[in-house]
């Protein structure tokens, strides 16, 4: 299971209801993942995300309304005793510029700190995997993929009596795939049910509309798109997105579920929304602490 966590949905500067940039991942009800840290990530973070259950925080570029959080919940961390690895993906040559956040006076964290730099590689984690991806931004910014593995179909009792599958012959049957029964060899699919596909997010993070995505990111169950702005006339030549450009992106992509995020103060969000109705029936809005399950 898993779970989103909207904790800033605001464009570049905090509004009293909209907070800037950072969305929560919750995976398998435990250890949490944070897409861009803005300003007071920390402050939306309290009674919905440890500080100490985060494993990873995947930033899409480094303008200062995705990243000013880390600083803060870096010292709150370290207050709080953390000693577990804190891993920090970034795009691909900003690593330093990523480092150089932390090099404040008199600032040190006791635990490690690891500061990746990715573009295009598919990453594997225990369980899951993140495909980052280059976006159009006017500076290195990358969107990512976020997709849980396929797990297997349950074990069919009934036919595993049959074959005489029992005790340790599971946990072979598991690790090698199959098994050897009375010179009969089984694969762990004859006895197992329908494989369960994985679900996938996708979020571009800031970026004007773009056109090419890796394979990963078509038929996602959810898309996060930034749509800071309704209208063409607002959007001038900023590498930003309209509503209807993200509403494009849905349809392009065939994703199940579209979120708008990242609304410039301008706007109301029924504004946002009656626009996206006008071109996408699955789209809503994100607002702060919005939460949805997958
Ligand atoms: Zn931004
Ligand atoms: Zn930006």
């Amino acid at each position: 299971m898993m779970k989103i966590i909207f904790l800033g949905t605001s464009a570049s500067k905090p509004t009293s209801e909209r907070n800037p940039s950072s969305v929560a991942l919750q995976y398998n009800n435990g250890e949490f993942m944070l897409f861009d840290c803005g300003e007071g990530t920390q402050r939306q973070m309290i009674k919905k995300v440890s500080p100490m259950k985060i494993s990873k925080i995947f930033i899409t570029h480094l303008h200062a309304d995705h990243i000013i959080g880390l600083v803060g919940l870096v010292q709150s961390m370290k207050l709080n005793g953390r000693t577990q690895l804190l891993e920090i993906f970034v795009p691909k040559d900003t690593i330093e510029y990523m480092k150089t956040l932390f090099s404040i006076p008199y600032f040190s964290a006791d635990f490690d700190i690891h500061v990746i730099g990715v573009f295009e590689e598919k990453i594997d984690f225990d369980g899951y995997w993140i495909r980052p991806f280059p976006v159009s931004h006017g500076v290195p910014a990358i969107g990512y993929v976020f997709g849980v593995n396929d797990s297997r179909g349950k074990f069919n009792k009934k036919l595993c009596d049959e074959l005489g599958i029992k005790g340790e012959m599971f946990a072979l049957l598991e690790k090698n795939g199959k098994i050897e029964i009375g010179g009969r060899e089984i694969s762990i699919k004859e006895v197992t049910g329908k494989t369960k596909k994985g679900k996938k997010i996708v979020y571009t993070g800031d970026t004007e509309k773009i056109e090419v995505f890796p394979e990963e990111a078509y038929h996602c169950d959810v898309l996060i798109h930034e749509s800071t702005f309704v209208s063409q006339e607002d959007k001038k030549e900023t590498y930003h997105s309209t509503v209807k450009e993200a509403c494009e992106v849905a349809k392009l992509l065939s994703a199940k579920k579209l979120v708008l995020t990242h609304i410039s103060q301008r706007y109301e969000t029924k504004e946002v929304a009656d626009e996206s109705k006008k071109y996408c029936e699955n789209a809503i809005v994100a607002e702060d602490f919005l939460e949805i399950t997958l």
